[in-house]
């Protein structure tokens, strides 16, 4: 992966945009390829994401530690089986300090648009602070939970008390001692709750919809494992296997929508309720009426015990207003408190660009966006050459870690990009007939999953269709997208004429296919 040095000067052969766990496995995975002329822009301070920007009370992952690292990088080092906020933030800096990338950083940098030249074949980056980069090809990298979703409700602005949500937590907000009122049910809501439980006076936990939960069998990695896997990686290579094959067998019941999927999963989770909550009204309460899998299952060993302790009360009438004093709910009762948190999620983006960007002939990915996104392997679209998403459409996780797509995702791009550079191209751009075909296989499997069975989520955009995450395994996906095949892109040569790939186009993207399995 040559670049000349004139252009290194001015020209980057590849922007980044966002330094989290994708973005910065895309660095490393150039650096690896010899390639150096890239920069990643990110509007935060260091590496991280969402591991960077998440630091509320008890915070951690609810994929195992050895899945939810990169897969060249196991770490010897993780305290637990499930790893907590700071110990990813930990790992994420370590690779970045390890495989260099923090030079090619620039931080502090929000990317306000972009726009490709069709003549030079460059992408033009607009900064907030108004410069403008030059890039041969971008890739997105922000991921789905970069935006707090802060629910509204009427009255919000007289609360007297302190306001906080999970996705930009305020430390200085004191809890000890104090009365707290958590709005939200969902994956933060079950890690924040029960971290906070044991300081706080009294906690009221405002539940609009009960999740189906199972245990987290998490535990305590000692020195003496830490020893081994230090010393044999391979240790660490084989739990990750194992890791990432369970949690591809239990796809099937995540994704699919069959009741020969839901029968037994739900007994379990109903069992583990049953064993864990005695007083039968407020296993009601926490009893799901929708199917298992509709919405993300949650994994925790301490939401149930929580429930029950004395000072907590699970509220389940609905919020009415915010008052001065606290929050009302729908029977008229004001739940007098000193802080409120909200754990209400993301603005997940189902339409729109990820960035502002406008390819050929002007046209604004914005505008082709507007009624969903989508992408040709959740990485590519048509009209917008040179440019690639990680995490993109359809390619979110359902039952595995985020990173076995991303490092996919990684390879197929780097395949794309060096087959531009091999080929000097001025442009590659997927096909319009190949990217529908995709979208509308996507649709198709997605009426089969459970995600559409009736539940609201953040899964789905407004119009109910899933856009967000992959309707089939990991493996299935990993294995469609290993090589990068030309034939599916329109290759248009420097001169501007549109090219066709050759023999040796296919020869080399299958060999770095084969190298990087
Ligand atoms: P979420 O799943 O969207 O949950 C938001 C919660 O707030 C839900 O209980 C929701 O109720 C409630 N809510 C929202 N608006 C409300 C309103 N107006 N009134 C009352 N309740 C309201 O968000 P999240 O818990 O932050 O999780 C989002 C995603 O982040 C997860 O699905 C997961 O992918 C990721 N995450 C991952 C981890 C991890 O361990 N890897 C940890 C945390 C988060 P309804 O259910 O009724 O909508």
């Amino acid at each position: 992966m040559a670049s000349s040095k004139k252009e290194a000067q001015n020209i980057l052969e590849v922007a980044i945009v966002g330094a989290g766990v994708s973005g910065l496995g895309m660095g490393i995975q150039l650096l690896k390829a010899g390639e150096t002329n890239f920069k990643i822009f990110d509007k935060g301070h260091d590496v991280g994401g969402t591991w960077r920007d998440n630091t509320y009370p008890g915070c951690g992952c609810d994929v195992k530690s050895s899945l939810y690292s990169y897969s060249f990088e196991p770490w010897a080092e993780w305290s637990n089986s499930y790893a907590k906020q700071g110990e990813i933030y930990k790992y994420l800096r370590h690779c970045a300090t390890k495989y260099g990338v923090y030079p090619y950083i620039q931080f502090n940098t929000s990317i306000t648009g972009s726009a490709f030249d069709e003549q030079a074949g460059l992408w033009n980056i607009t900064t907030a602070d108004g410069k403008t980069i030059q890039a041969r090809n971008v890739v997105t990298a922000v991921g789905p939970f970069s935006a707090p979703k802060v629910a509204e409700f009427k009255g919000a602005e007289k609360f007297k008390g302190k306001t906080v949500h999970t996705a930009a937590w305020d430390h200085s907000v004191e809890l000890e001692g104090k009365r707290v009122g958590l709005i939200g049910t969902g994956a933060t809501a079950v890690q924040v709750g029960p971290a906070i439980a044991d300081k706080v006076k009294n906690l009221v936990v405002f539940q609009r919809t009960a999740n189906w939960i199972m245990p987290r069998p998490d535990r305590n990695i000692e020195e003496a494992e830490k020893a081994l896997n230090r010393k044999t990686p391979l240790n660490m290579k084989m739990n990750r296997l194992g890791v990432y094959w369970f949690n591809e067998l239990t796809a099937p019941f995540l994704i699919l929508k069959y009741d020969m999927f839901k029968a037994q999963p739900e007994k379990m989770a109903s069992s583990y309720l049953a064993r864990k909550v005695k007083d039968p009204e407020l296993r009601k309460k926490l009893t799901p009426t929708f199917k298992f899998g509709c919405k993300r299952v949650l994994v925790s060993s301490d939401w149930y015990p929580t429930m029950q302790k004395e000072h907590v009360h699970l509220e389940t009438n609905a919020i009415d207003c915010i008052t001065e004093k606290g929050i009302r709910t729908a029977d008229g009762v004001e739940h007098e408190l000193d802080v409120i948190i909200y754990a209400t999620g993301y603005e997940v983006r189902h339409t729109g660009s990820p960035i502002d960007a406008k390819g050929i002939g002007g046209a604004s990915l914005n505008d082709k966006w507007k009624d969903g996104s989508e992408a040709y392997q959740g990485i590519s679209t048509a009209g917008f050459p040179n440019l690639y998403f990680l995490v993109g459409p359809f390619t979110g996780p359902g039952h595995t870690s985020v990173i076995a797509y991303a490092e996919a995702q990684i390879g197929y791009v780097i395949q794309a990009i060096k087959l531009r550079q091999k080929r000097k191209l001025k442009a590659i751009s997927v096909k319009p007939e190949v990217e529908q075909k995709f979208v509308n296989t996507m649709d198709f499997r997605s009426e089969h999953t459970v995600w559409k069975s009736g539940c609201a989520s953040w899964y789905l955009s407004p119009n109910g269709r899933n856009n967000t995450l992959y309707p089939g395994l990991n493996a299935e996906y990993r294995m469609r997208i290993a090589r990068f095949n030309p034939a599916e892109y329109v290759l248009t040569a420097s001169n501007g004429k549109t090219v066709k790939p050759k023999v040796t186009d296919h020869i080399s993207t299958g060999l770095m296919a084969i190298k990087a399995a």
